[in-house]
C-alpha cells in the first residue's frame, strides 16, 4: 500500500501530528521504536490535563486516541533508510521491510549526552534538565548543577534560584571565567571545578557528589546542561537544508528545504523543548502537510 503519510517518530510531536493526519482522512504509517527522550522518566508535568501522567500513560492515551481512526496503521519498528524515487519515497526498516508514501514527516526527536556519562544513572529520577517539567518536583532541595560553559551555568542557575536557592555547581574539571560568573560568586553559590570522581545516591536518587580530591559534596537531586544529538541520519540522507546553528530550514510551519519533506519537533532545532511544544508543533506541521495536499489535489 502507498502511504499519503509516512511520519517517522511517534513521541509528543508524531503522535500529535498523526492524530491531525488521520482526522484530515490522510492514509498514515507511524513508525516508532520506542525511545522517546522521556521514556526515563517516572511523570511528567506542566502539560494541562496530563500534570503527573507517566511517559507510559501518556502514550496509551495517545494510542487510544489514534485506534479510534481507520486511517493509521502504527509500526513498532526502527526506520533505517529513505530513498525518493519519482514522487515517492521509500522507508526501509531495520528488519528490511519497505513502506511507500508521497510525503515525510521526520520527528525523531534528539537524544542525550553527557560530559560525565554517571550522570544517566540519576537522570529521569534525581536529576533533570528542565526547571519547567521538573523543578517543583525538587523545590526548596539541595541541589547540584552539572554544567560547564558559563553562559549556560549562568542562565541555569538564575532560573533555578526560582525554585531551590540551595545550589551547588559542578564543571567536572572546567576552570570557570570568575568575571563571567561574578553573579554566582555574589550569591556565595559554590562552584565545584575538580573532576567528578563519583556520584552516589540509591536507586537514581541521588544524595551527594564525590569530587576527586576526595571530598564529597551532599545533594539531593540536581539538573544538567546535556549536549543533544539527533539520532539517526534521516535528515541528511533526504539532504534537508540546515543552518549555522544545526536546526533544520524551515518556514516556521515544518515545511523543509524538500517540497514534501516536513519536520516537527525536538529533532527540528537540535534543542530541547516540552511536549506541549512538541506536540502544537506537530499539529501545525500536519496541518501544512493537509493544506499542501489539498491545494495539489484540488488544482489537479
Ligand atoms: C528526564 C526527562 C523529563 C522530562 N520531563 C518532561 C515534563 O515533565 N514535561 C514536558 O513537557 N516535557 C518533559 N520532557 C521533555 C519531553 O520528553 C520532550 O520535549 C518531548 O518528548 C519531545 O517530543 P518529540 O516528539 O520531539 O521527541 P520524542 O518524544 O523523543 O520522540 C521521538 C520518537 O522518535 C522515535 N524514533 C527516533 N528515531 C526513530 C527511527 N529511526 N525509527 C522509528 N522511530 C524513531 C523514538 O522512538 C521516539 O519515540 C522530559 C524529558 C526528559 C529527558
Amino acid at each position: 500500500m502507498n502511504y499519503d503519510v509516512i511520519v517517522i517518530g511517534g513521541g509528543a510531536a508524531g503522535l500529535q501530528a498523526t492524530l491531525t493526519l488521520a482526522r484530515s482522512r490522510q492514509q498514515v504509517a507511524l513508525f516508532d521504536n520506542e525511545t522517546n527522550r522521556n521514556r526515563v522518566t517516572e511523570e511528567s508535568h506542566n502539560f494541562i490535563t496530563r500534570d503527573g501522567t507517566s511517559p507510559a500513560k501518556f502514550r496509551a492515551i495517545a494510542n487510544e486516541d489514534l485506534s479510534r481512526y481507520p486511517y493509521v496503521t502504527k509500526k513498532a519498528e526502527t526506520i533505517a533508510t529513505i530513498e525518493e524515487t519519482g514522487e515517492f519515497f521509500t522507508v526501509t526498516t531495520e528488519g528490511g521491510s519497505m513502506y511507500t508514501s508521497r510525503r515525510i514527516l521526520l520527528a525523531t526527536g534528539i537524544q542525550e549526552r553527557f560530559s560525565y556519562e554517571p550522570i544517566r544513572n540519576y537522570y529521569g529520577i534525581s536529576v533533570f534538565h528542565c526547571p519547567f517539567c521538573d523543578g517543583y518536583e525538587l523545590r526548596d532541595k539541595a541541589l547540584a548543577i552539572f554544567a560547564s560553559d558559563e553562559q549556560a551555568i549562568l542562565h541555569l542557575t538564575k532560573l533555578l534560584y526560582n525554585w531551590s536557592t540551595d545550589l551547588a555547581i559542578f564543571t567536572n574539571g572546567v576552570k570557570l571565567d570568575q568575571e563571567l560568573i561574578q553573579p554566582i560568586l555574589d550569591k556565595n553559590i559554590p562552584i565545584y571545578s575538580d573532576s567528578i570522581k563519583n556520584l552516589h545516591g540509591d536507586s537514581g536518587r541521588l544524595s551527594a557528589v564525590e569530587l576527586a580530591d576526595g571530598s564529597f559534596a551532599s545533594r539531593n537531586g540536581g539538573f544538567v546542561v546535556p549536549e543533544y544529538v539527533r539520532n539517526n541520519t534521516l535528515i541528511e540522507q533526504l539532504r534537508l537544508e540546515v543552518d549555522e546553528q544545526n536546526g533544520i530550514t524551515t518556514d516556521g510551519f515544518g515545511r523543509t528545504s524538500h517540497p514534501r519533506v516536513y519536520v516537527a519537533g525536538e529533532m527540528v532545532k537540535n534543542a530541547s523543548s516540552s511536549l506541549l511544544v512538541a506536540s502544537t508543533e506537530g499539529t501545525m506541521t500536519a496541518s501544512m502537510i493537509v493544506f499542501d495536499r489539498a491545494n495539489e489535489q484540488f488544482h489537479a
